[in-house]
């Protein structure tokens, strides 16, 4: 989800890269799922989650769609994917019931940096920066963020997510400058099928 922050509340020395240290280690969460509910729907999807989430469970993005595991819903103007929520109660649809991630090894890139996020800067790079006051956990310890991240190559993983984000931007950009409704429909069909079906 991209949210508009004051970028003056955050002060540079609260920028963040993986190698950084961060008060992140929560001992494994140890019962608490909080950011598992509420605001599950909220998650929306980049190429590198829903690659992970079709190798992981072996479905394709019709697939995941069909079992109700993602959902498509606009954001920001553009159709993108983001994790379902079980019917019955607002929490995510892979939520066991012992209040685990029941797709933890290939689980979303915002569920991994929770209670971290980006802030993406004018030049397509990005930093992390800890969202003060987000986990409810008390007492969390310093850990470096490549660590918190669990990816098996940070550097392809961000490489990549910047890949991504830089489409998506020019996607927006491109919806914004006036086209009619076909072509704009023509856009986003052809969005989801490179970075998404493919
Ligand atoms: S709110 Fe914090 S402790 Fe609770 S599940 Fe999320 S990261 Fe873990
Ligand atoms: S994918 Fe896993 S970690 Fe992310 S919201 Fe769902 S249950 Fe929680």
């Amino acid at each position: 989800m991209i949210r508009e922050i004051d970028e003056t509340l955050i002060t540079r020395d609260k920028l963040l890269s993986s190698s950084d240290l961060a008060r992140l280690g929560c001992g494994n969460c140890q019962g608490c799922s909080d950011c598992c509910r509420d605001r599950a729907s909220s998650i929306i999807l980049d190429a590198w989650d829903i690659r992970l989430l079709k190798e992981g469970l072996n479905y394709s993005f019709e697939g995941l769609i069909d079992r109700g595991l993602i959902v498509l819903g606009i954001s920001d103007g553009v159709v993108l994917p983001s994790l379902a929520v079980k019917p019955e109660a607002d929490e995510c649809v892979f939520l066991d019931a012992q209040g685990r991630c029941s797709i933890h090894p290939f689980r979303p890139g915002i569920c991994r940096m929770f209670p971290l996020a980006r802030l993406w800067h004018e030049d397509g790079s990005f930093s992390y920066f800890l969202q003060q006051g987000e986990c409810s956990h008390a007492g969390r310890v310093k850990i470096r963020i490549s660590k918190w991240l669990e990816y098996p190559d940070i550097r392809e993983y961000e490489l990549q997510v910047r890949t991504y984000h830089d489409a998506l931007k020019d996607l927006r950009r491109k919806i914004k400058t006036g086209l009619s409704h076909e072509e704009q429909v023509g856009l986003q069909r052809q969005f989801l099928e490179d970075w998404f079906v493919r």
